[in-house]
């Protein structure tokens, strides 16, 4: 067992012994040795299932809007993109901050499951990183109440930061008709399963406009102008606002490019409002989401 999940363990049974928590949420080992899916504890004795691996993937942030009116804390595991999606939460006012307790993880970058599928463990370190990790600028937890390890342990390379829009350049290569002929591909396949939503910390309003039926947006029919309207549509509501976690595209059961729509916005908006990185700072505001009366649009 590793050392962090020998912290995990111990402060989770300590929180939940003197009742400051009502339960936490983590990450166990699955049944398939790729799998590290989140798990949710109340119990001190069954604190040991927690981990620690290359696999703890997913982000929990967003686990946190299921008991939005719990009486009393809940403790949260956080890498830095789960403490990104936290602030995301605060800054849309979603969550309040004494409702939960963060224990911070240094990340050293995990592994996507499903490119582990088909490898034996005797291959685990052939397994690349998920591709959210490649990009990663913040592995340090930007807010916690306790930090689990050091800076810097273990730490695998990442990408140089000019690349982080590397997928947009190809995209911004295209002519317009090849760029529209690619998102219609794209779209075409799309099962408006609506994971990606539903695993975004920036896709948290009470009322989804595609949940309802009768909106006159957008019908329930799979076509893919249909879905490609979804795919815009859910593009703008985060845009300034993505934290970056790659999630959206990690879930989609299609392989869709989510994060190549996400990343064009986010360097539009760069472009155009300055360098911005959403949840990294409470402080910051994003850049769609400032009103003014002095704005020259305001009328
Ligand atoms: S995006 Fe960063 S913080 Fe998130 S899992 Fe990857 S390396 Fe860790
Ligand atoms: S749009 Fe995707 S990358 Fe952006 S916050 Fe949502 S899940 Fe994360
Ligand atoms: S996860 Fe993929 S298939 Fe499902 S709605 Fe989103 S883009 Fe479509």
């Amino acid at each position: 067992m590793n050392t962090l999940t020998e912290k995990m363990r111990a402060l989770a049974r300590e929180l939940l012994e003197k009742g400051e928590v009502k339960y936490i949420i983590g990450w166990e080992k699955g049944s398939l040795w790729y799998q590290s899916p989140p798990v949710f504890i109340d119990r001190p004795e069954d604190a040991g299932r927690l981990i620690w691996d290359e696999f703890c993937v997913n982000n929990l942030a967003k686990y946190l809007l299921d008991d939005k009116y719990l009486e009393g804390r809940v403790g949260l595991f956080v890498k830095g993109c789960d403490a990104r999606g936290i602030n995301r939460l605060l800054q849309d006012r979603q969550v309040e901050r004494d409702k939960f307790y963060l224990m911070g993880i240094v990340c050293p970058g995990v592994k996507d499951p499903r490119q582990a599928a088909g490898l034996s463990i005797e291959q685990r370190e052939e397994v690349p990183l998920a591709a959210k990790c490649l990009y990663c600028a913040h592995p340090e937890p930007v807010v916690y109440d306790v930090l689990l390890n050091e800076a810097g342990e273990a730490y695998r390379p990442k990408r140089p930061a000019g690349e982080r829009f590397e997928d947009v350049a190809a995209l911004e290569a295209m002519s317009p008709d090849e760029r529209y002929e690619f998102w219609a591909r794209q779209y075409q396949r799309c099962i408006r399963c609506y994971a990606c939503r539903n695993v975004c910390p920036a896709c948290n309003c009470r009322e989804c406009i595609f949940d309802r039926s009768q909106s006159g947006w957008v019908g329930k029919r799979m076509a893919g102008s249909e879905n490609a309207f979804y795919g815009l549509t859910r593009a703008w509501h985060v845009a300034g606002r993505c934290i970056e976690c790659g999630e959206c595209e990690r879930v989609c059961p299609m392989g869709i490019p989510i994060m190549t729509l996400n990343k064009k916005i986010i360097k539009e908006l760069n472009e155009l409002f300055g360098e911005y990185e959403a949840g990294v700072s409470l402080e910051a505001e994003p850049p769609l989401g400032r009103y003014r009366t002095d704005d020259p649009d305001f009328s």
